[in-house]
């Protein structure tokens, strides 16, 4: 979502004239896009504005800007505990960016904090660096009261994109040659378009049929609004990726009722039973939280057992860390000790690695088709895709290049990634 923003911003100040720099030294303006939903990302932030401050010391007139989840959240206390920072603004008041840029560069300091629960920035087309893969927001906020989480608090109300802009974007990127879309939202499976009455799933249906050459993939679905219909509309149409991202946060309904998820375990195995029966093979993978206040031994035990018995191909795994402000940080304690919360994610991390390792190891001999992304991190002579599930993949390049697809037969595999040769470009 972050990363759509950043295309957002450019995009409006791009258009009035600004460049985007090749460097931090050559940057007449800084400006960090923040996310705040992991006490992490908030001491990555502060770390980051250490070494920025060199730059500022060097070229006073430096201009340094926060933009996103953190200020929305700490708001003008940032001025003080960071001095090197000129300008904040929220995820609601981009466009006014280039008057806020202006006013730091005058007044020395400047802020636009307000929500806008009907911005979603239609009509701007998000500056994008590449045009082979591209997020596409369908909606911004949340309208849930996760107990942990800090999004309602600095990205507002739930709000979705137009049906029609939505089409337009995914058709010109499509146009564009594109090749893999993914539709991006907090609870996508809420999307509601007032005007043509919508949902997630006739969207998700258009989108498929209005670039049907382009794979299409949809983050984040929550599991208690997740729809017969949606899971149709995946099975019948051929561009929606076999893949869901589903996350669960604990194993537990104890702690999910304290999270307030709005389902129980018994809902979640359900709907993950209809998933498989309805596309076998999907590919599926959760969020995970060690140690949400109140976690006992037993209730962590419960996730491990959930991961056994559903076994995701993949996870994002994470401890809880409290969100001043949110539910949790005002009624429950966060009780659980920070060593005990360390070793639970440790299991966790360790069973999820075995899990997908052994996932992995099964493809082996199988023919899966790739879509090629870039160059491999390791060496230029191969290249790395993504199978529809999601799955990494590395082949010796050959003749093939970005923005392929092409059939790989599977011949080793690492932890997290499979080993293949080319078997036939596709087109
Ligand atoms: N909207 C998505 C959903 O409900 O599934 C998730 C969005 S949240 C930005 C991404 C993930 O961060 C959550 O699924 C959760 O696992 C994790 N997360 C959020 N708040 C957290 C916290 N306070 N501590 C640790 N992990 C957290
Ligand atoms: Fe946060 Fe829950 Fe909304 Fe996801 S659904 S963004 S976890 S409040």
């Amino acid at each position: 979502m972050n990363q759509a923003d950043s295309g957002i911003i450019t995009a409006l100040l791009e258009k009035e004239g600004y460049q985007q720099a090749s460097s931090e030294e050559e940057a007449g303006i800084i400006m960090l896009n923040t996310c705040a939903v992991r006490e992490n990302a908030v001491e990555r932030i502060a770390h980051y504005l250490q070494h920025v401050k060199g730059f500022k010391r060097r070229c006073p007139e430096l201009l340094v800007g926060l933009t996103g989840c953190i200020p929305q959240y700490r708001r003008e206390e940032l001025f003080t505990d960071f001095p090197v920072i000129d300008f904040l603004a929220g995820p609601d008041t981009y466009r006014v960016l280039p008057a806020l840029i202006a006013e730091a560069g005058e007044a020395g300091r400047a802020a636009r904090l307000d929500f806008n629960p009907f911005e979603t920035y239609d009509g701007v087309t998000q500056a994008r660096t590449q045009s082979l893969t591209a997020f596409v927001p369908i909606m911004r906020g949340c309208n849930n009261m996760c107990a942990f989480c800090v999004v309602p608090f600095t990205r507002g109300r739930e709000r979705s994109h137009p049906f029609g802009s939505v089409l337009d974007e995914v058709r010109a990127l499509a146009e564009g040659g594109c090749r893999e879309i993914t539709l991006l939202g907090q609870n996508v499976n809420s999307y509601h378009d007032p005007q043509s009455g919508a949902d997630f799933s006739r969207l998700l249906d258009a989108v498929s049929r209005e670039a049907p050459e382009t794979r299409i993939r949809f983050t984040t679905s929550h599991p208690k609004d997740m729809s017969h219909s949606l899971v149709d509309t995946m099975a019948s149409r051929p561009n929606i990726c076999n893949h869901l991202h589903l996350p669960v946060q604990s194993g537990s309904t104890r702690m999910l009722v304290r999270m307030n998820r709005g389902h129980d375990i018994e809902d979640y195995r359900n709907k993950i039973e209809h998933l498989r029966e309805r596309i076998p093979g999907i590919s599926l993978s959760t969020d995970l939280i060690a140690g949400f206040c109140g976690e006992s031994d037993a209730d962590h035990c419960q996730t491990l057992e959930l991961m056994r018995e559903v076994r995701f191909d993949s996870a994002f795994m994470f401890y809880y860390s409290v969100r001043p402000g949110t539910l949790a940080a005002r009624t429950m304690p966060d009780d659980v000790p920070e060593e005990v919360k360390k070793q639970r994610l440790q299991e966790i991390i360790d069973l999820q690695n075995g899990i997908s390792a052994e996932l992995l190891c099964r493809e082996l001999g199988s023919v899966v088709e790739v879509l090629v992304e870039s160059e491999s991190r390791r060496s230029s002579d191969q290249l790395m895709g993504r199978t529809g599930g999601n799955r990494v993949v590395v082949f010796d390049r050959g003749i093939y290049q970005p923005g392929d697809m092409v059939r790989v037969m599977i011949t080793g595999s690492t932890s997290a990634t499979l080993i293949g040769r080319a078997a036939e470009n596709l087109h």
